[in-house]
């Protein structure tokens, strides 16, 4: 038989205080970090009740590497933790070099690396943090709460420029949940081919426009809200302005590049 664990022990030791009456229980305390929302309360509530009972005990609380048989975390017990993973995906691998590119101007890729590690100030985020919003909801489709992933991906109406983009560059593409994994799986390798050159340089040109966008809405308060179309023209502006230093770009005129799009990089 092999030999017990420090937390199998430990683990052995409280059952028996508990079975004992040694152990004091104690109730759960939830603290939410931010003021809840109307939708929320009944989620609380919920969780309040499921955790009611799940009796707590009062004893010390401590943290346990789970991938070490003592219980302690170790440099060697994490690595082979991230090489095996007991079979699991490994973990993303950080696309560095998709996201930082002398391409792209550091201020966009500084925005898509915020956006990849979650670290984007949207309304959401400014939320959580405990800073009092009266509306976070996202100012393009107003129907769900401004988080990264929504702004850049799932919204409605950000969608619709995604759907024109793509379609004008043969594109056949399904957003995976968050932008990490966005630019993970889309992450191509940097070309003087226009098509190529363009399809790795969209990302970067929708998402700061969008952000530009948002900001002029909600921090300069704009009223006059630009459409779909202009948004795609000041995308499409901003690329023309990254190609002109790439050779393949070079007889290419900005109308052409601008109104003439899907016709000009077709495959
Ligand atoms: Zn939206």
């Amino acid at each position: 038989m092999g030999r017990r664990s420090q937390s199998e022990k430990k683990k052995e030791a409280l059952v028996e205080d508990v079975t004992s009456g040694n152990v004091e229980q104690t109730g759960w305390n939830i603290d939410p970090c931010r003021r809840l929302k109307d939708s929320e309360i009944q989620e609380v509530v919920e969780f309040t009740r499921i955790l009611d009972n799940h009796r707590m005990l009062a004893v010390g609380d401590e943290r346990e590497w789970s991938s070490n048989p003592q219980g302690t975390f170790s440099i060697s017990s994490c690595y082979n933790w991230l090489m095996h993973d007991q079979g699991r995906i490994a973990a993303i691998k950080f696309p560095s070099d998709y996201i930082w590119n002398k391409t792209i101007p550091p201020n966009i890729s500084f925005l898509v690396w915020a956006a990849a590690i979650r670290a984007v100030l949207t309304l959401s985020m400014l939320s959580r943090r405990g800073i009092v919003i009266e509306n976070i909801l996202c100012p393009f489709c107003n129907s769900s709460e401004e988080s990264v992933e929504h702004l850049f991906l799932h919204c409605s109406f950000v969608g619709q420029i995604w759907e024109h983009v793509l379609q004008q560059l043969s594109i056949v593409w399904v957003h995976p949940t968050t932008v990490l994994e966005f630019v993970w799986k889309w992450k191509l390798k940097i070309s003087i081919k226009p098509l190529v050159f363009l399809r790795y340089c969209v990302p970067f040109a929708i998402w700061w426009i969008v952000w530009l966008e948002r900001n002029d809405i909600l921090i300069a308060k704009k009223q006059l809200r630009k459409p779909m179309s202009t948004l795609v023209l000041d995308i499409k502006s901003l690329l023309f302005s990254w190609s002109i230093n790439v050779v393949s770009f070079r007889n290419i005129k900005f109308g052409d590049f601008v109104f003439d799009w899907a016709s000009l990089f077709r495959e």
